[in-house]
């Protein structure tokens, strides 16, 4: 482990410690600050996370080295390959088929990673657009979502 490396993890580590708490219930908790209820668990291909019955939409946090996202936090495993790699293969691969069984029976899937949690803002504005379809139809997204002056509204909202 180089320096950048152990710098990276105990900030990941100070991050995780700060908020007390794991991926899903940061989610949850944004999610309820956007005034949405949802399910836990529903009983459906890969038991989604938080399910929105009602808008038939579904909602993924992903661990991003058990799910394989492929990002910066990610590093193949060194050791036991032969154990691990056909695992996390295996869980990819049911990653697909679980989304695509959900999108064949008319949900909308969103995928939230593990290290997109480091930016609250961000992530907020996606989780917003997924549910939220109305703002989509105005076709004012992309300028609404980058208007600082919007930005600044929710902020002040929800912090
Ligand atoms: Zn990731």
């Amino acid at each position: 482990m180089d320096n950048i490396d152990a710098e990276r993890r105990s900030k990941n580590m100070r991050a995780i410690k700060s908020q007390d708490t794991l991926p899903e219930v940061i989610v949850r908790r944004l999610v309820r600050q956007l005034g949405m209820r949802y399910r836990l668990k529903y009983l459906l291909p890969g038991k989604p996370d938080l399910t929105f019955v009602g808008r038939r939409k579904v909602i993924f946090v992903h661990g991003c080295f058990w799910h394989q996202h492929g990002c910066r936090l990610v590093r193949p495993p060194k050791s036991n390959q032969s154990y691990w790699l056909p695992k996390l293969e295996r869980t990819k691969i049911r990653d697909v088929e679980n989304i695509a069984k959900l999108n064949a029976a008319g949900w909308s899937v969103l995928v939230v990673w593990e290290c997109e949690l480091k930016d609250e803002a961000t992530l907020r504005r996606r989780l917003q657009e997924f549910l939220e379809p109305s703002s989509e139809q105005a076709g004012i997204l992309g300028t609404f979502a980058e208007n600082p002056f919007h930005l600044g509204m929710e902020l002040s909202r929800y912090e």
